[in-house]
């Protein structure tokens, strides 16, 4: 007399507990299955939350979840060594909403989403592996195998959500193993300061916080990008770049991100702090084209694992719990219709995917992986030519004003040519429509 679920969740990062936790709720029997200690143990993020995607599911998340701060100011750097050329948006509007974008500390949210799934009334069950699906005959999952003994759990759908290197789908032929120019590596440091140094640092008060997105000189020419975002009582800061051009670069990311911390922007920003954690992690950047097959016979594919993350905007984990949702919801749609998780029925989640956030924006982006790849001039020549002419604009030198504009123009015509102006710019907005 074999158990069997209704649904077995592998991962419990933001797609599994949001999965989990909406065919919980629903009355369906779900088991989720995480490797981690806890869940969140071994999950890193910059990080910050997006509320919408998290309030289409719990409604009253911000009662009861760990919450830093309340983003109330984005700030974006174009950075050379010595200097940055950026934009400031802040705006006491989002002191007068419900906060719609929060810090977090994904170890302590992790934990609490999984606290919401189990008292929806799945079962949670930790430090256990998934190790590859059982599938029957005519090749359907029909469950996983996990690293106990006699450890085959049956279930009639599995919903991968086991993140960015998703093992257990590519041991199953599900999905290729990763390639290095489609995965970005993170490294990141959480910084501990006085509560009261971050809010003066950075003009805060109450639980409002600042992030900043970093990008120029501080990748080394490499597809990349750095951050810096305001906690409670810390900072993190980060920095991530393609892991091909890493390996072609030989450079380590530890590396970078002391750089990071060097540079004369970001040095006064984080002086005195205690570096207490530190990780590293991969991010699937490689977009729209380098999607997997999102789902088949009884399985779907959700988060990291199906490779859902905007790197332009930097969001993964909406994404992530987007699609965990859409997955819940087009079982339960099958469940209410009495159909079976074929991969003919399943499709009705691709579906519900293309009308979301997830593959609208994917789509949008589509070419922005592959023009940042053969376009080095954008990550390299303009971060040094706006800061240059940013310098030229602001040194007041005795030379009059139409003389500096020409230096400037020179400047980028030396550069980029005009055509190559051209060209950057038509580039520019092929890649973003
Ligand atoms: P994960 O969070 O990776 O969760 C997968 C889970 O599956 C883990 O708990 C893991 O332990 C478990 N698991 C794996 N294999 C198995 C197995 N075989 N058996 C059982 N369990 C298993 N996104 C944002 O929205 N905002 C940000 O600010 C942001 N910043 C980021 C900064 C960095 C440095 C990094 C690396 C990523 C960032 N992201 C950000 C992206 C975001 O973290 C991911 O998109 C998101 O975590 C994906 O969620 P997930 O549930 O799909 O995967």
């Amino acid at each position: 007399n074999i158990e069997k679920f209704d649904v077995i969740v592998v991962g419990a990062g933001p797609a599994g507990n949001a999965a989990a936790y909406t065919l919980a709720k629903a009355g369906k029997k779900v088991l989720q299955l995480e490797r981690g200690e806890y869940p969140g143990s071994k999950n890193v993020q910059g990080a910050i939350l997006y509320a919408d995607a998290l309030e289409k599911i719990i409604p009253d998340f911000r009662d009861s979840a760990p919450l830093e701060r309340t983003v109330i100011e984005q700030r974006m750097w174009v950075m050379e060594d010595e200097s940055y050329v950026g934009t400031t948006f802040r705006s006491d509007r989002f002191n007068q909403m419900p906060g719609n974008r929060y810090t977090i500390i994904r170890a302590r949210f992790d934990k609490w989403f999984s606290e919401q799934v189990q008292k929806a009334g799945a079962l949670v069950i930790c430090e256990m592996t998934v190790i590859a699906l059982l599938r029957d005959a005519a090749g359907k999952v029909i469950g996983v195998e996990v690293d106990r003994e006699d450890g085959k759990i049956y279930a009639d759908t599995v919903i991968l959500a086991d993140g960015v290197n998703s093992l257990v789908a590519s041991r199953a032929g599900l999905r290729e193993d990763i390639k290095p120019a489609a995965v970005a590596l993170a490294v990141k440091e959480t910084i501990f300061l006085p509560k009261e140094t971050v809010e003066a640092r950075f003009n805060l008060k109450g639980s409002e916080g600042v992030v900043i997105e970093m990008l120029g000189s501080i990748s080394q020419g490499m597809a990349g990008t750095a951050f810096l975002y305001t906690n409670k009582d810390s900072i993190s800061l980060g920095i991530g770049c393609m892991l091909s051009d890493m390996k072609a670069q030989n450079t380590t990311p530890a590396e970078l991100l002391e750089k990071l911390k060097q540079h004369p922007s970001v040095a006064p920003l984080i002086a005195g702090g205690e570096t207490r954690e530190y990780a590293a992690h991969l991010i699937p950047e490689g977009g729209y084209h380098a999607l997997p097959e999102l789902y088949g016979e009884g399985w779907l594919l959700v988060g990291d694992s199906a490779g859902f993350v905007n790197a332009v905007h930097r969001e993964g984990s909406n994404l992530a719990m987007t699609s965990g949702r859409l997955a819940a919801e087009t079982l339960l749609e099958l469940g209410e219709k009495g159909l079976p998780s074929t991969a003919a029925n399943l499709a009705r989640y691709k579906a519900r995917l293309e009308d979301s956030i997830v593959l609208k924006d994917l789509k949008k982006y589509r070419n922005i992986p592959d023009t940042l790849h053969s376009q080095r001039q954008f990550l390299s020549d303009y971060p040094a030519l706006l800061n240059g002419a940013a310098h030229e604009f602001f040194t007041v030198d005795g030379q009059d004003k139409a003389t500096k504009e020409k230096a400037i123009f020179n400047a980028f015509r030396e550069r980029r040519s005009l055509l190559g102006l051209l060209g950057d710019a038509y580039r520019l907005w092929r890649a973003t429509r």
